[in-house]
């Protein structure tokens, strides 16, 4: 590649004045000298680096900033901030010579934004890790994460030029943790660009068919809009205010889930798009003008009562606030259409940086980020999570839907969608849900597992009796009956190992032996456990007794015992050894390259030939071959990305590979014979399993059987389906039930 330097430097400086130009309705005296420092300090000490595509590396914090700015409406301290985030994780400024420049407060900012240095453990996850520190940080200023979301997004729009295993390691911890962060804080349109891009990325033919078809089908939906509008738009004009109407299609993602849910056709997706009417309206009349215009609207469309949205009144834990409702269109299409202000609407696409511009005017919604906020720090201080358990919970915290329910004083209490009775009982307090037995739903008895709805009363039951015990974790979802639960269990089970370690050494003075370490690491070994914690907690609990004490003292172990260190796999070793049996690329073959390492393919997802797929290494078992749309891709990937290997299938197609397919039609006699014989007489392929169920004359089945690669999986799925009778043959995801 040729390098124009002088050309090059032009560049630069027109995207340092584009980025000054757009933020400059919001800059403060003295503010232009600043970013000018920043961005001079950010140019010299990246002078020498480029991206992965070649450009030079001072684009992207650029592009960061200018995200900051435009897309998020954030001010000087975080253009600074976004301009300067990777200055100390990659070149040899240091953070305290940016604390005397910019002082403290963009100092704090920068130091979340900078990556933790270092080796992890093995079993670890360096990548949750560095979550957990940069929210640390996020609960001091929560510019931190939004300046870290406008990284991730740029990141994700420049994935082309990064090799196939960052593209899913990245992506996946994208959709893992920063899509749901960006949704929690009201990002809407940086959510949904997130979501857009990891499928893109992870599986490129979907994204491109569903793409193709919004494309295709755009100039009949714009009718089908102006069509629809019409009448609404001449009452509209009557009500002297301003509006605007906006009818977007849903996002490519969106549209993808819903496929996939009811695994239907794209052309089966019925609300493929939104009516938006947008209010301009004075903020002490926003509410009755909404609901004016919604009473407009089913003037001339049937509403359908089941689908009725109102978070005017009571809006989103993150701030969203709109009026939606579903109407039937005269060609008997369903239509959302969503009713909101210009202010409600900035607040939904932009959230939480929307939210400081409206503060005043706004503060129960103000107060829900802010609750929101206390949890995260209450999880952050918590000392004895480990890292990953600390993500697991802080992914349950951003979970949006959300259930409204009263105590019985008729306080309104906000909890995730699909809460129980429990989760109530904790939410009120710890106590109160450690002792709960059971529930009065508005005033019926209910069990503790009880899932509460919309509206619902509660008072909750308790006994002084009552403890917390494992079953519970099974049914309670909001983070703060999970963790409360788990503390109570750990004090059990402190408890336990307390009274378990005296137990022992009594027990073992009784039979003579001699409490030594070696006589621990025997004990270890011949009861199975991991360390002497867990050996003295099955003690107390009884399920190690006296008699297996004297069996223990009886055995003669025939060989030394063995120390058994789990099976350390080191990517980087593997890829070597690829490498050096002189091949260019570093990506395992399966197929071959059998010789350098052991690989399964993985059960949960039964790859075949053709599919897009990914190794990982994982502790015990050697390396899986996982598909990269596996229902467990995502967390693997997401934390543990360093496990991760390339690889793909070699050309030879004589072996055949499991997997899984799923048969839906009308019940008729022969059926069954029919579908099994185009298997393995037309077809020839090895069945390995073949269930069906029938219900109301609609027949489900379900077949194992062998193929060759993902072409050969279509020819028989074609086939399939032109048997008389069946509806849809699709190949299923997961065998897990
Ligand atoms: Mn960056």
């Amino acid at each position: 590649m040729v390098i124009d330097a002088e050309v090059e430097k032009k560049e630069i400086i027109a995207r340092y004045r584009r980025l000054l130009r757009k933020a400059k309705p919001i800059l403060n005296e003295g503010d232009a000298r600043l970013i000018k420092r920043a961005f001079t300090i950010a140019m010299e000490a990246h002078k020498d680096m480029r991206r992965k595509s070649g450009e030079p590396y001072i684009f992207h914090p650029l592009s960061v900033a200018e995200i900051c700015v435009e897309e998020i409406g954030l001010g000087t301290t975080s253009i600074i901030a976004a301009l300067l985030h990777d200055v100390v994780e990659d070149t040899d400024i240091q953070l305290k010579d940016l604390e005397r420049i910019f002082g403290n407060k963009i100092a704090r900012i920068i130091d979340g934004l900078t990556k933790i240095r270092g080796v992890f453990e093995y079993g670890t996850s360096a990548q949750a890790e560095n979550f957990r520190k940069m929210l640390f940080t996020l609960s001091e200023d929560v510019r931190v994460i939004l300046i870290k979301l406008a990284d991730r997004l740029h990141n994700m729009r420049t994935l082309d030029s990064m090799p196939r295993n960052k593209q899913l390691r990245v992506s996946s911890e994208t959709i893992y943790l920063y899509a749901p962060l960006a949704h929690r804080l009201g990002l809407n349109a940086i959510k949904t660009e997130l979501e857009d891009l990891y499928l893109r990325f992870t599986d490129y033919a979907v994204y491109r068919e569903i793409a193709d078809k919004i494309d295709d089908t755009r100039a009949s939906r714009n009718k089908f809009i102006k069509q629809f509008v019409q009448p609404v738009k001449e009452e509209l004009d009557k009500l002297n205010i301003e509006y605007e109407i906006k009818s977007r299609p849903k996002s490519i993602f969106s549209i993808y889930n819903k496929m996939r849910k009811q695994n239907i056709p794209f052309e089966e997706v019925y609300d493929l798009f939104a009516v938006r009417l947008i209010l301009e309206t004075p903020l002490e009349q926003e509410k009755s003008y909404c609901w004016q215009v919604y009473s407009i609207v089913t003037d001339y469309y049937t509403p359908n009562p089941d689908r009725l949205r109102d978070w005017i009144s009571t809006p989103k834990g993150n701030g969203y606030e709109s009026l939606h409702t579903t109407v039937m269109a005269k060609n008997g299409q369903w239509v959302e259409v969503q009713i909101r202000t210009r202010r409600m609407d900035e607040i939904a696409e932009k959230g939480y940086a929307a939210h400081w511009k409206y503060k005043d005017t706004n503060a129960t919604h103000e107060s829900n980020l802010e609750k929101w906020l206390v949890r995260v720090r209450e999880l952050l201080e918590k000392q004895d999570l480990s890292a990953l358990e600390f993500v697991d919970d802080f992914r349950g915290n951003l979970f949006n839907e959300e259930v409204f329910v009263f105590t019985p004083k008729g306080e309104l209490k906000t909890l995730p969608n699909g809460a129980t009775a429990l989760d109530f009982a904790f939410d009120i307090h710890t106590d109160i849900g450690a002792k709960c037995i059971g529930a009065k739903v508005n005033q019926k008895l209910v069990p503790i597992n009880h899932t509460l709805k919309n509206g619902d009363q509660i008072e909750i039951l308790t006994s002084s009796k009552q403890k917390a015990n494992e079953d519970w974790l099974r049914f309670v979802i909001s983070p703060k009956a999970k963790s409360k639960i788990k503390e109570l269990l750990k004090e059990d089970k402190r408890n336990l190992v307390e009274e378990g370690k005296e137990l022992l050494a009594r027990k073992l003075k009784q039979l003579k032996i001699d409490a030594n370490s070696q006589v621990f690491e025997q004990m270890r070994a011949y009861f199975n456990v991991n360390s002497q914690f867990d050996l003295h907690y099955r003690v107390g609990k009884g399920t190690i007794t006296l008699n297996d004490l004297k069996r223990f003292k009886d055995f003669k172990p025939s060989s030394p015992l063995k120390t058994r260190p789990l099976e350390q796999v080191d990517v980087k070793a593997i890829e070597q050894e690829i490498k050096a049996k002189g091949r260019q690329e570093d990506t395992l073959l399966i197929g071959e390259d059998m010789d350098v390492v052991e690989y399964k393919l993985a059960k949960c997802c039964t790859p075949i030939p053709g599919d897009d797929v990914f190794g990982f290494v994982t502790v015990n078992e050697g390396i899986k071959i996982h598909r990269t749309t596996c229902p467990n891709a995502t967390e693997l990937l997401a934390n543990h990305g360093n496990r991760v290997i390339k690889a793909k299938w070699t050309s030879q197609h004589e072996v055949a590979f499991l997997t899984g397919l799923k048969v839906i039609g009308t019940d008729r006699v022969g059926l069954i014979n029919d579908v099994s014989k185009v298997i393995s007489e037309e077809l020839k392929v090895n069945m390995s399993s073949l269930s069906f169920k029938t219900d109301q004359g609609i027949f489900s089945g379900e077949i194992m059987l062998y193929v060759n690669d993902t072409r050969h999986l279509e020819m028989l799925i074609d086939k399939l389906e032109k048997v008389e009778g069946v509806v849809k043959v699709t190949r299923f995801d997961s065998r897990a039930a």
